[in-house]
């Protein structure tokens, strides 16, 4: 093979777009760029990212893109490596969706999303760690050993180990910041995309609800939840996204009858008289004084691109907390009655009776905050709280939808910080669940509307660590958005920034 890489020491530096070019060009195999990522990401054990890998798994699909490239016929995304948030089901790798309930599950299926990246080419690398059932601000929640470790461990963060890598997709914004993975996958209700993105110094985009199939997903809050790409560039979140999308009428009704879309293709437009509404709501006595200074310098640098800022008011962002943990909960005490010991997971060794087993397994095989989140479901939605909480909760949820399209009609997109800090300390909000769910205040009122949302980089506060930038677009304006964010990233270099040590 002539190359221009004389050897596989970079790698990992390249973006998708970049290594897809290269092997195609065969420049590189896909057998040695998968032995480059799975030598790293054993080499970052200590990062606890990774819930399993599979070595000869993976080399067995990077075997097959080298053929697919070999005969003149490749998918777009052929042999470049991905790592999937362990709460998309695969049936080559462990589905734990963080939890000891799952421990060792094995689907007999893949998810729709991941079956579409593969079906581009890409290949696997292995399941990355965490929050339980994706409930979680900080990846503190997993009950899962992460490869290299015998005991569930914390995810750190690669700008400083010693600090939370946000949640609940941190293994996935980890793993990308470390570049153990060029790209992988997360998914996002209330923010668990955007907010470890933007703790991490990557670039995430959560779709409209509905434009990536849920199916294979392990589902926590089913009317919120998506899935989309963490990445390090725009370009590659466009790449990923473009495979990611189109409806899956048979197996997830509630995808959007919208056909795929080639992210791609605008990302170079200008963005010269864009109007960028600013939410005075975001920018309230809450937010960190280091996040503004990052948050104000992007929008500055968005003027320079030609935007103009314009004021606007999302007046509802405060009750976005108790609505989304009203109705996230609600749904998640539904869909997890399904754990029960019978049909799969996690079973109680010793029990009296089957009303006993069903106690026993669940008290053991879930952890606190899943407990936590079943006994408010179950509350809000019991014979006389069911008026004065969920049904409040869901009216409250429309007018924060209505309250977007009123914004829109003032600006093409919005932009604010993603979180009120930079990420914190491990343990530091220990025994505090409201601290995390306080935390949540910018992410919640998009997921609650559907809208589409990213987390670009956009500087370094306290500590030194990655502050993200917010934007969200309206409906299916995810090409537009990945425009917005592409053209700053031709303009800055936070998303090139590199954590010390990897
Ligand atoms: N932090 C939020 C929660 O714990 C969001 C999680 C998510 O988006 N999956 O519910």
């Amino acid at each position: 093979m002539t190359s221009s890489i004389t050897t596989t020491q970079d790698l990992h530096d390249l973006t998708v777009a970049q290594l897809a070019r290269h092997l195609r060009e065969r420049k590189v195999s896909a057998v040695e760029t998968a032995q480059h990522f799975l030598k790293r990401a054993q080499a970052h054990t200590s990062l606890g990212s990774f819930v399993d890998v599979n070595a000869d798994v993976t080399l067995a699909q990077a075997r097959a893109a080298d053929e697919r490239i070999a005969s003149g016929n490749p998918g777009a995304l052929e042999g470049v490596p991905i790592a999937h948030k362990d709460i998309f089901v695969t049936k080559d790798f462990c589905s734990t969706a963080g939890s000891k309930m799952l421990a060792g599950y094995r689907s007999p299926f893949d998810a729709t999303v991941v079956a579409k990246l593969a079906g581009q080419g890409m290949v696997t690398l292995g399941k990355l760690n965490c929050d339980e059932f994706a409930m979680g601000s900080s990846n503190e929640n997993s009950a899962v050993a992460p490869v290299g470790f015998s005991q569930p461990h914390p995810v750190g963060n690669p700008w400083d180990t010693s600090r939370i890598p946000g949640g609940s997709s941190g293994g996935s914004a980890a793993a990308v910041a470390a570049r153990l993975t060029p790209v992988a996958t997360g998914t996002d209700t209330g923010g668990s995309i955007r907010q470890p993105a933007s703790f991490c110094g990557i670039t995430g985009i959560k779709p409209t609800y509905g434009r990536a199939s849920r199916y294979g997903m392990v589902a926590f809050a089913s009317s919120l939840d998506q899935a989309g790409p963490m990445a390090r560039t725009a370009e590659d979140c466009a790449f990923l996204l473009s495979a990611m999308c189109g409806p899956d009428p048979d197996r997830d009704s509630t995808s959007l009858d919208v056909p795929a879309e080639d992210f791609t293709r605008s990302l170079t437009t200008s963005l010269e008289g864009l109007r960028i509404g600013v939410p005075k709501e975001f920018f309230s006595e809450g937010l960190a004084g280091d996040v503004r200074t990052a948050v104000d310098a992007a929008l500055n640098e968005y003027e320079k691109l030609g935007a103009r800022l314009v004021p606007i008011s999302l007046p509802r962002t405060e009750l976005s907390i108790p609505v989304y943990y009203i109705i996230a909960p609600a749904e998640a005490s539904s869909n997890l009655s399904r754990f029960d010991g019978v049909k799969f997971g996690y079973r109680a060794e010793k029990y009296t009776d089957l009303a006993d087993m069903y106690k026993k397994t669940r008290a053991e095989g879930f952890g606190d905050e899943v407990k936590r989140r079943i006994m408010i479901g179950a509350y809000v939605l019991s014979h006389g709280y069911y008026d004065a909480y969920y049904l409040q909760a869901q009216k409250i949820r429309r007018m924060i939808a209505d309250d977007f399209q009123l914004a829109f009609k003032q600006c093409d997109v919005i932009a604010g910080p993603v979180a009120p800090s930079v990420a914190w300390k491990l343990g530091d909000h220990g025994n505090d669940p409201l601290a995390d769910y306080l935390a949540d205040i910018f992410t919640l009122p998009g997921s609650l509307a559907g809208l589409p949302g990213m987390s670009i980089p956009a500087g370094f506060g306290e500590g030194h660590m990655p502050v993200g930038l917010q934007l969200i677009g309206n409906y299916m304006q995810e090409a537009r958005l990945l425009n917005i964010a592409h053209r700053f990233q031709q303009a800055t270099d936070w998303h090139v920034r590199k954590p010390e040590g990897f």
